[in-house]
């Protein structure tokens, strides 16, 4: 469906996210047919370009990124919408000329793919330049903050000049299509939420896993961490998701409400259920953590595992295990929701333990397996094995399915639709700093280091051992 004509300001434009995602991403909604004719995107960015640079160095990244969608025609169509205006979001060059672009009567949406610290001065300019009006939405990305009162200054920052129902937070884990359908699965279906519950559920386990280390972004990164650059944002959004009650409707606060409530349930982790570790270097060529910051004492993490509790009734006695970190054996995030054993075998000890799973895959595959239990086929005797039931349904649904917008697409799409359903909102970004300050200031307070643990790995020891006290383990990072 295409979307009402629109102007896409990228601050940032020419920068490394918009030219592997952004750009890429709207090419491919062009070519899908869902941007009428006369929408146009501006990149505005510090450096002195023109138009035609600009087109150049998007052709270059569609080239590099998205080299198969479309036709060399649809890409010298896509081209045309594209301009550049040199802006400073710290001076006050350049604007005027961004403000003689725009086009009066339609929607306007500011993407803030900058440095955070840039994100109140943006907001500000847009105003005094009188760029922006009630149709205007922005869109800001990670990290929205570095602790609480980071994040309620950027908030404060923004809503200044801005209406809540103007800002879109993006998390790109939020636009996957798996995890819409996790949505889909638990909200549309008989069978899932009755056993979706403390009762019946054993344990939820969320993954995210890299095989990249922190490379070129050492500096950055080591004044983030594991904890700050994913389990505050991306896998508190997965965790809310799993472990939230139904919203009464489909609709941007409801959910947002049912979310925030889940992360004010939280319990303060205790440190013995904290895992923190560090890689290290796979050879000469591959060189470990310490090596890739400066500061060769570093108490950063780049793994990090936990097992958290969510204190309702929904929840109580049910433990949500979370583990990510870089350089890891495979690139995989999957979400494992186990279920109990069935009270009473009637097969007898020897068929084993056996259990229901339900995995929503968001990397590699994207898609949801549910692990049931059926007789091993053959004549050997009532023998039980675990099957998966391909819920992705890729061949049932045709080729519509295969035909799925990546993360950035869907989120801008929505962003030109008005739709906030999958962004964050301001108070749910605090709550989860809220939550993650506390257990961050314990282990600095304490001065602890991570554990090493070997490039290619599943991460420290120390990590399976969380779950095997408990009688559980992991699945397997594939
Ligand atoms: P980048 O350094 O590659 O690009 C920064 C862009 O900002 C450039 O276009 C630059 O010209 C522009 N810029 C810098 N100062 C400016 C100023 N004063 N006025 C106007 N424009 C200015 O950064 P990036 O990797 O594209 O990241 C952009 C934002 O997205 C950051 O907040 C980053 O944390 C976030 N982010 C990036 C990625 C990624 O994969 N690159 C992923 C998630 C989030």
């Amino acid at each position: 469906i295409p979307v009402d004509p629109f102007d896409l300001v990228i601050f940032g434009g020419t920068g490394d996210l918009a030219r592997r995602k952004i750009l890429p991403g709207l090419y491919r909604r062009f070519c899908s047919g869902q941007m009428e004719d006369n929408s146009r995107i501006i990149g505005a960015a510090r450096s002195e370009h023109s138009t035609e640079e600009f087109r150049q160095m998007v052709a270059d990244a569609i080239a590099e990124f998205d080299p198969k969608s479309g036709t060399p025609e649809m890409r010298a169509e896509f081209l045309e919408r594209l301009e550049y205006v040199q802006v400073d979001a710290l001076g006050d060059a350049g604007w005027q000329d961004l403000a003689a672009l725009m086009s009066p009567g339609r929607v306007r949406a500011f993407y803030f793919s900058v440095a955070p610290s840039l994100f109140g001065a943006l907001a500000e300019r847009l105003h005094t330049h009188g760029i922006a009006d009630d149709q205007t939405r922005i869109v800001v990305e990670k990290p929205f903050g570095h602790d609480l009162a980071s994040a309620k200054a950027l908030n404060a920052d923004l809503a200044a000049h801005f209406d809540e129902s103007q800002i879109y937070r993006i998390d790109h884990y939020l636009g996957k299509e798996t995890v819409q359908n996790l949505m889909a699965v638990r909200f549309g279906n008989m069978l899932f939420e009755p056993l979706w519950n403390a009762q019946y559920v054993d344990h939820i386990q969320i993954t995210v896993a890299e095989t990249v280390g922190v490379g070129g972004r050492g500096e950055y990164y080591d004044k983030s961490g594991a904890m700050r650059d994913m389990v505050q944002n991306h896998l508190m959004q997965l965790l809310c998701l799993i472990a939230m009650e139904p919203p009464a409707k489909f609709d941007h606060d409801a959910v947002r409400d049912e979310k925030l409530k889940v992360i004010r349930a939280l319990e303060q982790v205790p440190l013995q259920d904290v895992v923190r570790g560090q890689y290290l270097a796979a050879g000469a060529d591959e060189p470990g953590y310490l090596e890739h910051v400066e500061n060769a004492d570093s108490k950063t993490e780049s793994f990090i595992a936990m097992k958290l509790r969510v204190s309702n009734w929904r929840w109580a006695g049910t433990p949500i295990y979370l583990r990510t970190g870089k350089r890891l054996k495979a690139r995989s995030s999957e979400i494992a929701v186990v279920f109990k054993e069935t009270p009473h075998s009637i097969f007898g000890a020897d068929a084993g333990r056996h259990r229901n799973v339900l995995t929503i895959r968001l990397q590699p595959n994207e898609g949801m397996d549910l692990f049931v239990t059926i007789k091993e086929p053959g004549p050997g005797g009532m023998r039980l094995v675990d099957v998966p039931l391909d819920m992705t349904f890729a061949e049932a649904l045709g080729p519509d399915a295969e035909d799925v917008p990546d993360a950035y697409e869907r989120l801008i799409m929505d962003v030109i639709r008005g739709n906030q359903t999958l962004f964050m909102r301001g108070d749910e970004v605090e709550a989860a700093w809220a939550w993650a300050d506390p257990l961050i200031a314990s282990w600095e307070e304490r001065g602890d280091k991570p554990v090493a643990y070997e490039s290619g790995s599943t991460g420290p020891e120390e990590a399976l051992a969380l779950m095997h006290r408990d009688g559980r383990r992991w699945r397997e990072i594939r």
